[in-house]
């Protein structure tokens, strides 16, 4: 005998019937997934979406260009990166955005550097890693 009561993930009765069964009944499936398919949920959705995008762009650039990891801003938005959605600031004397453990400085140029970063922190990399990578 089962004795682990089984509730309804939308409306939290208890459920009975089949063991693999999640909801009373259609109206609290449907309900459940309307509710994941709110419009908050979207946003929030996108925006994350959006930071993970940018930081796979900040971190293949990284690594595919060879120190100081400088890059036009015109090809990073090539890239898709989108400005307006970063992590937090960088503690830089240049304007300095990251999104979680990358982050981008910009130069007046229209240049930017491409960093590793912990926190607010640009990470300085080692010598050797540097070698080791590009020989
Ligand atoms: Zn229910």
């Amino acid at each position: 005998m089962n004795t682990h009561e089984r509730t309804c993930i939308s409306c939290s009765k208890t459920l009975k019937g089949r063991l693999d069964k999640r909801f009373c009944d259609d109206y609290c499936r449907n309900q459940f997934h309307n509710a994941i398919k709110s419009p908050e949920n979207n946003l929030v959705r996108n925006v994350n979406n959006a930071l993970t995008k940018n930081r796979r762009i900040l971190k293949n650039t990284f690594k595919s260009t060879p120190p100081p990891h400088q890059v036009h801003v015109e090809d990073l938005m090539q890239e898709g990166y989108v400005f307006r959605y970063h992590t937090h600031f960088l503690n830089e004397a240049t304007q300095g955005y990251a999104c979680y453990d990358y982050g981008v400085l910009l130069q007046p140029s229209g240049f930017c550097t491409i960093v590793q970063c912990e926190g607010n922190q640009v990470k300085k990399e080692k010598i050797a890693q540097v070698i080791k990578r590009y020989g």
